[in-house]
């Protein structure tokens, strides 16, 4: 008989090197290394510093000591997002050239100004599941030639996703396949609640969406393991993924860690930073317990 060798199932934990780590990363790293290691699945580490102005080497190198120091290893190399932005805008190119998405420019300021002006004359501005306004319809329903005239004078701009269009392509309704500690089963995407999606910005050539199912892919990731708060941010994905058809894994958002008072850890919460409990003398294993594990 011919062994078919198996596929292993493939974790990654993926932190962004814009702070110190704290508990939460800490249950979401031991949960996926945990969870790699009862089904004999690889364990991976991404770093997600497409945010150039906010990742630091400095916060890099912690995680790193964090990790080690948890006990925590993982595969080399470690994929870097900033060293693969030619991927993830061959993928946004791969989306313009169909007509799904659309130069967006509008300022942060300007679509302040307009929900503060819609809000103030009494009529609610429609807000995503994070609670951020919708990105307004100007720049979509821009006639063709004068969106072209904006792009040849130069004009700053971010790409965003064409929702609608989007959606009519994908034709049939979305969902996943979750196993965490919310809803679990067959979730039912709601991607038109997060509206036209931001793929790139005028200063960072991809977007926390597109690099991330990029990337998912990109390295076979097999099983997601992160935060509930990110659990609505998988109707994003799912379009995206079908959209560039890629395959989608199965999903698990683990609760969330929080303070005293009930609020989610923040990167400024310095009495939970791993490097700052490290310092006071707690000992790696009395980790796991912080966490409820
Ligand atoms: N980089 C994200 C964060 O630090 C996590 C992304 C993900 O796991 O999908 O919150």
């Amino acid at each position: 008989m011919i062994a078919i060798p198996r596929q292993k199932p493939v974790f990654r934990f993926a932190p962004s090197p814009n702070g110190p780590l704290h508990l939460g990363h800490a249950l979401s790293a031991f949960l996926n290394r945990d969870m790699a290691d009862a089904v004999d699945g690889r364990f991976l580490l991404r770093i997600e510093d497409i945010d150039l102005t906010r990742c630091t080497p400095e916060f890099e190198a912690s995680i790193y000591t964090d990790l080690r120091w948890l006990g925590i290893d993982w595969e080399e190399p470690v994929r870097r997002q900033s060293e693969h932005f030619d991927a993830y805008q061959a993928s946004l190119a791969d989306l313009i050239d169909r007509g799904l998405a659309y130069p967006a420019f509008l300022t942060r300021g300007e679509v302040k100004a307009r929900v503060a002006a819609s809000e103030g004359s009494g009529s609610a501005w429609p807000r995503d599941p994070d609670g951020s306004p919708l990105y307004p319809t100007d720049d979509r329903d821009r006639p063709l030639a004068e969106r072209q005239a904006m792009l040849s004078s130069g004009l700053k701009h971010a790409w965003r996703l064409d929702m609608a269009k989007a959606l009519e392509l994908v034709g049939e309704p979305l969902s996943w396949q979750e196993t965490g500690d919310g809803d679990r089963g067959v979730i039912a995407a709601d991607p038109s609640s997060w509206g036209d999606v931001v793929l790139s910005r005028s200063d960072a050539p991809s977007s926390y969406h597109l690099s991330v199912v990029v990337d998912d892919a990109l390295q076979g990731v097999t099983h997601v393991v992160r935060g509930l708060d990110l659990f609505h941010a998988t109707s994003v994905h799912r379009v995206l993924q079908t959209l560039l058809d890629l395959p989608a894994p199965t999903y698990h958002h683990h609760r969330l860690v929080t303070d005293a008072a009930g609020r989610k850890l923040s990167k400024s919460s310095g009495d939970t930073g791993l490097s700052d409990l490290r310092a006071r003398g707690v000992p790696a294993h009395d980790i796991r317990h912080l966490v409820g594990l």
